[in-house]
């Protein structure tokens, strides 16, 4: 079986000096790993019944699409202010030096659907955790917060503690 982690590359200093950043693009250029990925996500779901698979802009929306597609479930995007079109929900959350913020349509989830957040790299947790946030306010239970990358050290669980989240590659 070929490892997923051969395809994913460290850039240092990007975006700034210090950091080392996952670069997850030669993982979507390879068919091979990109299917192996979708299965193993999959896998980390167990395949419990979901409504909608939300993605977080923008690289959570190769896999939520991929991962929606094959549990037969509803896509939603969670965006950047001002990117979505119709009427939205605001969840404003603290960065390392200032604030941002993310929305949802706010027609997106129904009360009660069963929801699977998907990112692709879990860091310090405030991006996921306002997402979170806004699928709670319209209703949404989540099932589980699953992640290509969690860059253990950054401790982002803990501000998951809530929701059952998973993994598929630790750092
Ligand atoms: P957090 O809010 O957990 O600190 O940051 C997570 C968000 O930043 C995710 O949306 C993710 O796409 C992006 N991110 C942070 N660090 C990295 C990285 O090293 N590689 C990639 N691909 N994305 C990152």
């Amino acid at each position: 079986m070929i490892a997923l982690e051969k395809y994913i590359r460290d850039i240092p200093d990007f975006p700034k000096p210090g950091v080392v950043f996952k670069d997850i693009t030669p993982l979507l250029a390879s068919p091979e790993a990109m299917d192996l990925c979708v299965q193993e996500l999959l896998r980390l779901t167990e395949m419990q019944s979901i409504d909608k698979v939300v993605g977080i802009e923008s690289r959570g929306f190769f896999f939520a699409t991929l991962m929606a597609k094959e549990l037969k479930a509803g896509f939603v995007p969670i965006r950047k202010p001002g990117k979505l079109p119709f009427e939205t929900l605001k969840q404003p959350y603290t960065l390392e030096y200032g604030m941002d913020a993310l929305e949802i349509h706010e027609d997106a989830i129904q009360k009660g659907d069963k929801v699977l957040l998907h990112d692709d790299v879990l860091a310090t947790g405030g991006t996921a955790q306002a997402a979170c946030k806004l699928i709670e306010k319209l209703g949404g239970e989540i099932v589980q917060c699953n992640f290509l990358i969690e860059l253990e050290f950054l401790k982002g669980a803990s501000k998951l503690q809530r929701y059952e989240h998973r993994a598929l590659l630790t750092y």
